[in-house]
């Protein structure tokens, strides 16, 4: 395929699909084949500021905020069944931008829908209070969108992190701007489609790819812009932190993450087992819940690791496309390099690798990303493999011993996000659950996502909460009126 014979895609602003000002594109590649499969508009600064500027005036006209909240609620539930609908087109889309394996994808279309659907039905569930207030008159909460919102978003789980974001800020009544990672702008755009098909009003989910470095620049410094939802690196999301402090934007960090797996010697193992496998090698390994630590308790240790080693070598790796694959492709052969390095650093640091860290040799994968899962033991707390994220097919196995060594191992590390622990004592899951310094923990499971409840990272992994009722505090503000009786 040449990038002459692959589909454009413009920029998704006010409703319409358009070029960007400069007439610039980049090729959205498909990590298995390295082949490109869209040519895609990108945002310039100047399309920044008109569809920011566009974006507040929707929001000030107040058109969506003011809308009957019922009425609002059936818009983002006929997105939801759309998303439904559409279903095997989107995880088409998901897993050919992605990598991601088809069966993988369509779990992560169903879950957007459910998102949608979620929000929907929170709309007119949403309400302020009345507060007994030592005065002569009533004290009243209302709750009021915040404006312009700039969602960005990374590139390991596309459409389910802009539902995420898109879902709970328009049950707000807010105007939003989606900026996809360069990588995978695809189902982004095609969910802006999607909505004004729905009935949203246009101009009220808009979304911009292009760089970083330019688009999301240009949407974090804009004084019209009132709040920025960052999902990506620690690092970048330090700087987007930094930024947004001119004007006072409201601001909300999903940052990367280190995640500890904490087995107790009575953890029911063949369960475990299984599901530790797909807790750190789901997505390839590119997941900020990935449990890429995993802490054994000494009597076990040794019969996880050979169970853990055998089922990792047996992973399907290969084409996404195909229903037995397990594991696809990284994101771009960048991205490859920089596990293969941290491979590199490991093994110098005195590591032991057991298997995986190769590139497959089979035909037909040749074109794309493809890693092989490694298994490390004999490793360092203090190892950098132990201590950064690596977002890729790597995993280190430690043994402990007991609770409070568990405890400090899992916590030994900047970051906060999520885990797990396997226990068949109840007394000791939630002594340690309650310890582990992280903003999620499965008792006995590796689930962290769960649409109903709060999503989101301590320690370095983050600032507010997505998912939830929760949601919907990081995309409003409380305004109290006071009512006097005389
Ligand atoms: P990233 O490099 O930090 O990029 C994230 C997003 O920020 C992309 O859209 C990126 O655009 C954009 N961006 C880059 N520089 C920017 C700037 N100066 N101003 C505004 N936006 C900018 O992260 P990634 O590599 O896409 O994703 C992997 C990271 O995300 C991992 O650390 C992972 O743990 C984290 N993550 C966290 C969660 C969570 O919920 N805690 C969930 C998923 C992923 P470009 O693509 O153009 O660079």
């Amino acid at each position: 395929m040449t990038t002459t014979q692959i589909p454009f895609e413009g920029l998704a602003s006010g409703g319409q699909r358009i070029a960007s000002a400069d007439g610039r594109t980049a090729p959205a590649y498909n990590p298995a084949t390295g082949q490109p499969i869209a040519d895609v508009a990108q945002a310039s600064a100047a399309d920044v500021d008109a569809t920011v500027i566009l974006a507040h005036q929707r929001f000030s006209q107040g058109a969506w905020k003011t809308m009957r909240s019922r009425e609002r609620g059936q818009i983002l539930q006929r997105i939801a069944n759309l998303i439904r609908e559409r279903q095997e087109t989107l995880a088409q889309i998901e897993s050919a931008n992605g990598g991601k394996p088809i069966s993988a994808a369509r779990g992560e279309i169903g879950a957007v829908a459910n998102t949608f659907e979620y929000y929907a039905g929170a709309v007119n569930k949403i309400h302020g209070q009345t507060i007994p207030a030592n005065a002569n008159g009533t004290a009243l909460t209302f709750r009021e969108p915040l404006g312009v919102c700039v969602l960005i978003v990374p590139w390991n789980f596309p459409l389910v992190i802009t539902g995420w974001k898109v879902a709970p800020a328009l049950a707000m009544g807010n105007t939003v701007i989606v900026k996809p990672a360069s990588a995978t702008p695809l189902s982004a755009l095609a969910l802006a489609d999607l909505a004004v098909e729905a009935g949203l009003p246009e101009g009220v989910l808009n979304v911009l790819p292009g760089s970083g470095s330019v688009a999301g620049n240009a949407l974090v410094s804009h004084p019209l812009v009132r709040k920025i939802s960052f999902t990506g690196s620690t690092e970048i999301g330090m700087g987007v932190m930094k930024q947004a402090a001119d004007g006072i934007k409201r601001v909300s960090l999903e940052l990367g993450g280190k995640s500890a797996n904490v087995i107790f010697a009575d953890a029911y193992l063949d369960t475990c087992i299984e599901s530790s496998i797909f807790a750190v090698y789901d997505n390839a390994g590119q997941d900020c819940c990935a449990r890429s630590r995993i802490f054994v308790e000494r009597p076990i240790f040794d019969e996880f690791v050979e169970r853990f080693t055998a089922r990792a070598k047996t992973l399907k790796v290969g084409d996404p496309m195909q229903e037995a694959t397990e594991m696809g492709p990284l994101i771009t052969p960048q991205h490859r390099e920089t596990v293969m390095n941290y491979l590199n650093i490991g093994d110098a640091e005195g590591a032991k690798r057991l298997c995986g860290g190769i590139i497959p040799s089979e035909a037909g994968l040749a074109g794309g990303n493809f890693l092989t899962p490694a298994v490390y033991v004999d490793v360092q707390a203090g190892m950098r493999i132990m201590q950064e994220e690596v977002f890729g097919p790597v995993v280190c196995i430690m043994p402990f011993e007991g609770e409070d060594e568990a405890i400090k191992l899992a916590n030994d590390t900047p970051y906060g996000l999520s885990g797990s622990l396997w226990t068949r004592d109840i007394g000791r899951a939630l002594r340690v659950a309650r310890a582990i310094e992280t903003g999620m923990l499965s008792i006995n499971s590796s689930s962290s996502v769960h649409i109903e409840a709060p999503f989101g990272g301590m320690k370095q992994s983050g600032l507010g909460r997505e998912q939830g009722m929760v949601a919907l505090d990081h995309y409003s503000e409380y305004k109290s009126v006071f009512i006097a009786n005389d």
